[in-house]
């Protein structure tokens, strides 16, 4: 496959030191070489190397198209996660489509992090860039800053959809139910899911979620660790929605 960049303004004709040091040191590129430049936003050129410096590499367009965006929104609403499952979930989620990725702090989080961790969000979108890389997207997910529960606003832009919150409550309805009820209504194209971190919302976050219009779901008989629920939902949820949209 062709080495794709992410370049968020290319008609600058160059990338940024940090995918030009990746280019040079790591995937060897030289100038001559055909590459794959995306800009976040859909566009994606087809770029011949021009010039590979020490801090930038410069890059001719060969060709350039703006794809389309997924007919479908998939909102992820998830509570923080220690590292590696947070690394997965931004990674799979990413994958599987999401259009945003809202963290927020939950009592039994175990990892503490302040809303202005402006260091820790970088190195998040840097994941999910990779994972736009190795995936082809060219449309990066909106990662949204730390967020508390109560100060949680609607992920999605239209006025009604429907939420989920992955849920181990008895009375959680089982998904497959769930959803029916939601492709049977009118023709919803934007769906917000939430999951909960390593030690479960309390029910206090539970009944704030619902308050919010959430409704509770289960996925099956099996505690599934946090990145497992999420990637579960994503993986369902794009599945339908990409037969719903066909
Ligand atoms: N430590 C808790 C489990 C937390 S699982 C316990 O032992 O009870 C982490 C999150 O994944 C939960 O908050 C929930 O959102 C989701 N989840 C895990 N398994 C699930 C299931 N079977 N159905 C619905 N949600 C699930």
């Amino acid at each position: 496959m062709m080495h794709r960049f992410y370049c968020p303004h290319p008609d600058s004709g160059r990338l940024d030191p940090s995918e030009s040091h990746h280019a040079r040191s790591v995937l060897r590129v030289k100038a001559g070489d055909r590459c794959t430049v995306f800009d976040g936003r859909g566009k994606e050129l087809q770029a011949e190397v021009t010039e590979v410096g020490k801090h930038q590499l410069c890059f001719s367009v060969v060709s350039s198209h703006q794809s389309k965006p997924l007919p479908f929104s998939i909102h992820l609403v998830q509570a923080l996660t220690k590292g590696r499952s947070w690394s997965l979930i931004l990674e799979k989620s990413t994958e599987l489509g999401v259009s945003s990725i809202s963290p927020v702090l939950s009592d039994r989080s175990v990892t503490r992090i302040g809303a202005e961790d402006t260091v820790k969000h970088e190195k998040w979108r840097q994941e999910i860039i990779t994972a736009c890389k190795q995936s082809g997207r060219n449309y990066l997910p909106r990662l949204s800053p730390v967020t508390r529960i109560e100060k949680l606003t609607d992920p999605s832009l239209t006025q009604y959809t429907p939420k989920f919150i992955a849920s181990l409550q008895p009375d959680a309805l089982p998904l497959k139910l769930a959803l029916e009820r939601v492709m049977e209504s009118e023709l919803q194209q934007d769906i917000t899911i939430a999951v909960g971190p390593e030690g479960d919302f309390s029910p206090a976050e539970l009944g704030q979620f619902r308050a919010m219009g959430y409704q509770p779901v289960s996925l099956g008989p099996n505690v599934l660790r946090a990145e497992t629920a999420a990637i579960y939902l994503c993986a369902v949820l794009f599945y339908e929605m990409q037969h719903r949209f066909a």
